[in-house]
C-alpha cells in the first residue's frame, strides 16, 4: 500500500515516489517480472501466508513493481492507499463488488463512460445492486435519487464526451449527509489537473490506459482512497478475485507518471488553442470545451481544476454524414476511440463509444449524430488544424452550394 504523504511537491513525487531500489543499485526502476516469491524456510513461508510477517507471496496479491506504481499514484492523488487493476473497468467493478451488497443502490451520472453504464445496468443489476442515472450537473436530481439503500455516488468529471463539469465538493456533501461514498472517475483530468480527494471525494478511480500511460501502450486501472476502504476492503477483493495489474504494465505506467505534469499542461494548451480555432470555423455548429468562457461549467472547472483538459468535442452542420466526412478526410489524426495519447485521436461517439446505447439514451445523454470528439495530442497544432481543415472546408463548400 501507499506510503504516507512525502511532503514533496507533485513534480517530485511523480518522479521519485514509490521508487524501490534493489541491491544491484540500478538507477531506473527494476521490473519484477515474477509470478511468485520464494521464502528462506518453511517457517517463513507459513508466516507470510498467515500474514504474521509482511512480504510478497504471489503477484496476484502484491508485486514490488505494481506497489511502486500504486505508491506513486497515491502520492499524486493525496490518498493513503492505492490498488492497481487490470483495466479501468475492473477498477470500477472491483470497487463495487468490494463495497456493495445485494439490495444496495448506486446513483450515477448519466453520460459516464459507456461501459460503466453497461456494467451497472446489465451486470451489477443481476446481483441485486440497482443504479439510478441522473443528470450530472443537477444537484437536486442527485438528492432526489438517493434512498436509504444508496451506498455510492459515482461521477466522472469532466464527462465523456460532452465535457460537463460536476461540483465535486457539493456532491461529497450530499453523499456524506446520507452516509454514502462519493467516487470520482478522474481519468480525464488526472491528479495533475484535479484532486478529487482534496475536494471531498472518498474514492478516485482511474483508467490508467489514458493519460497516466500517455502513449497508448497498456491497459490498466487504479483505485485510490483511504487505508480502510481501499487498503483493506478493495485490496481484499482484488487479491481474491484477481483482476490485478501486470508488473509489466505497472512499470510502463510508472514511466508515464514521471511526465504526467508536463504532458497534461501541453495537452491543455493545445486543446484550448484548437477549441478557439474550431469556434471560428463555419462548418462547426457547437463546441464543448470547459476552457471556453461560454461553456456552462467554465467557472466551476476553473475553480476545481488547474487546467481544462485535453479533450475537445464539437458538432458540425449536416448530421452523421458530415461528421464522418471530417473523420474520413483526415490524413494524420488517428481514427480511434482511445484518448490520453501523445497522438491526436478523433472519434464519432454516436457510432463508437456510445453505439450500444438506445437512440433514446443517446438523445438524453446529448450524443447527437453530428458530434465529434478529439483528444488533442502533442503534434504541432498547425498540423492538427491542417488535417481538420480539409473536411471542414469541404463541408462549408457544400453548405454554400
Ligand atoms: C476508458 C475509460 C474507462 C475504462 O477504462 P479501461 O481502461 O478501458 O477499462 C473508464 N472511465 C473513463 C472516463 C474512461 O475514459
Amino acid at each position: 500500500m501507499a506510503k504516507h504523504a512525502s511532503g514533496n511537491q507533485p513534480e517530485t513525487d511523480a518522479v521519485r515516489a514509490g521508487h524501490i531500489r534493489s541491491p544491484e543499485g540500478e538507477h531506473s526502476e527494476a521490473l519484477f517480472l515474477t509470478s511468485s516469491f520464494v521464502f528462506s524456510s518453511a517457517e517463513e513461508a507459513a508466516q507470510r501466508f498467515s500474514g504474521d510477517q509482511p512480504g510478497n507471496v504471489y503477484s496476484r496479491f502484491t508485486n514490488p513493481t505494481v506497489r511502486s506504481f500504486q505508491d506513486r499514484l497515491a502520492a499524486l492523488e493525496g490518498g493513503k492507499a492505492c490498488v492497481a487493476t487490470a483495466s479501468g473497468m475492473s477498477a470500477i467493478l472491483s470497487l463495487c463488488l468490494a463495497l456493495l451488497s445485494q439490495g444496495e443502490h448506486i446513483v450515477c451520472a448519466r453520460g459516464v463512460f459507456g461501459s460503466t453504464t453497461m456494467l451497472l445496468k446489465n451486470y451489477l443489476s443481476k446481483l441485486g445492486i440497482a443504479t439510478t442515472l441522473v443528470p450530472l450537473t443537477d444537484l437536486q436530481a442527485w438528492r432526489d435519487a438517493i434512498t436509504s439503500k444508496t451506498r455510492l455516488l459515482l461521477v466522472e468529471t469532466p464527462s465523456n464526451p460532452l465535457m460537463e463539469i460536476a461540483d465535486i465538493a457539493a456532491l461529497s456533501k450530499i453523499a456524506h449527509r446520507h452516509d454514502a461514498l462519493l467516487v470520482v472517475d478522474n481519468a480525464f483530468c488526472t491528479p495533475a489537473l484535479q484532486k478529487p480527494l482534496e475536494l471531498g471525494a472518498d474514492l478516485v478511480v482511474h483508467s490508467a490506459t489514458k493519460y497516466l500511460d500517455g502513449q497508448g501502450r497498456c491497459v490498466g486501472g487504479a483505485i485510490v482512497g483511504d487505508a480502510e476502504l481501499v487498503g483493506k476492503e478493495v485490496f481484499g477483493f482484488l487479491r481474491t478475485a484477481g483482476p490485478t495489474m501486470s508488473p509489466f504494465n505497472a512499470w510502463v505506467f510508472s514511466r508515464g507518471l514521471e511526465t504526467l505534469g508536463i504532458r497534461m499542461r501541453a495537452h491543455c494548451e493545445q486543446a484550448q488553442a484548437l477549441a478557439e480555432w474550431l469556434r471560428q470555423q463555419q462548418a462547426v455548429s457547437r463546441i464543448y470545451y470547459p476552457g471556453l468562457a461560454e461553456h456552462p461549467g467554465h467557472s466551476l472547472a476553473a475553480k476545481q481544476q488547474s487546467g481544462f483538459g485535453g479533450v475537445v468535442t464539437f458538432e458540425v452542420f449536416g448530421g452523421r454524414e458530415a461528421a464522418w466526412q471530417i473523420i474520413d478526410q483526415t490524413q494524420m489524426i488517428s481514427i480511434t476511440a482511445n484518448l490520453g495519447d501523445v497522438k491526436t485521436t478523433i472519434t464519432h461517439p454516436g457510432t463508437t463509444t456510445h453505439a450500444k446505447l438506445s437512440d433514446e439514451e443517446r438523445a438524453v445523454a446529448g450524443i447527437t449524430p453530428s458530434l465529434l470528439r478529439i483528444a488533442v495530442g502533442l503534434e504541432s497544432l498547425d498540423d492538427i488544424k491542417k488535417d481538420l481543415q480539409q473536411g471542414l472546408a469541404s463541408l462549408s463548400r457544400a453548405a454554400a452550394c
